[in-house]
């Protein structure tokens, strides 16, 4: 429980200062804190130490999360990949979904979101690199998933998230998320003003301070909070 507060306060000094050297005000960027394969207790102590947004990535695994963690003030994010049958269990239990690749998945939620009487807030992963093995559609695509996407009456269109290429320095993620940044701005201008690009999820604990740099609004950082991962 220690360890995770002063973490965290050692992470918000760093999303600070990296958002102050490019006039940015700290408060326009949000800390989702990655809680995959940690234990309901662990969630516990992090909410303890203050943080009230989780970031996870299996349903199955977040289900159990969610009903341990039911009495506690906290939001959850879904990160990961998405399979268009598990809609079902996304939109009942997360408030963005970041992950929003496909034509048929937008459909699948927008069907589930209007069983329960929910408008579903999405943001479009983005495969900036193109690397084969990354989810996400193309940037080429992107307009035309979120025109998709704003006519589906139970889903409501946030912005953009990308995973650049694994890197072991910061500096050689920044391309992507420039990218990132200018595909949005790019978009928006050809977007109805009540579906504008406003959300940047990019930057996790190898490279969000450059992300923040570059315009992240959702930094999802999970190691430098909670420890290295089994
Ligand atoms: C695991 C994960 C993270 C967090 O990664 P860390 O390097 O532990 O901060 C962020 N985003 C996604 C999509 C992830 O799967």
């Amino acid at each position: 429980m220690h360890a995770i507060g002063a973490n965290l306060e050692r992470i918000n000094k760093r999303i600070a200062s990296a958002a102050e050297r490019c006039g940015r005000t700290p408060d326009a960027v949000q800390l989702v804190a990655v809680s995959k394969t940690l234990p309901p207790a662990t969630v516990h102590a992090a909410v303890q130490a203050g943080i009230t947004l989780f970031g996870e990535n299996y349903i199955q695994e977040a289900r159990e999360k969610f009903n341990a963690l039911a009495a506690q003030p906290v939001t959850w994010h879904f990160i990961g990949h998405l399979q268009s049958n598990k809609a079902k269990y996304a939109v009942r239990m997360f408030d963005l979904i970041h992950s929003v690749d496909s034509i048929k998945l937008a459909g699948e939620l927008n069907k589930q979101a209007q069983k329960i009487n929910k408008r579903q807030a999405v943001l479009i992963q983005v495969n900036i690199s193109g690397e084969t093995t990354k989810s996400g559609t193309t940037a080429q695509n992107a307009l035309a998933l979120a025109r998709h996407i704003i006519d589906l009456e139970h889903l409501s269109l946030k912005g953009l998230m990308t995973m650049p290429p694994f890197f072991n320095q910061p500096e050689k993620a920044r391309p992507y998320f420039k990218s990132l940044h200018k595909l949005a701005e790019e978009l928006n201008p050809v977007l109805p003003a009540d579906a504008q690009l406003t959300e940047l999820s990019m930057g996790m604990t190898g490279d969000f301070e450059t992300a923040v740099e570059e315009g992240a609004t959702l930094v999802r950082i999970g190691t430098a909070l909670f420890g290295e991962r089994d």
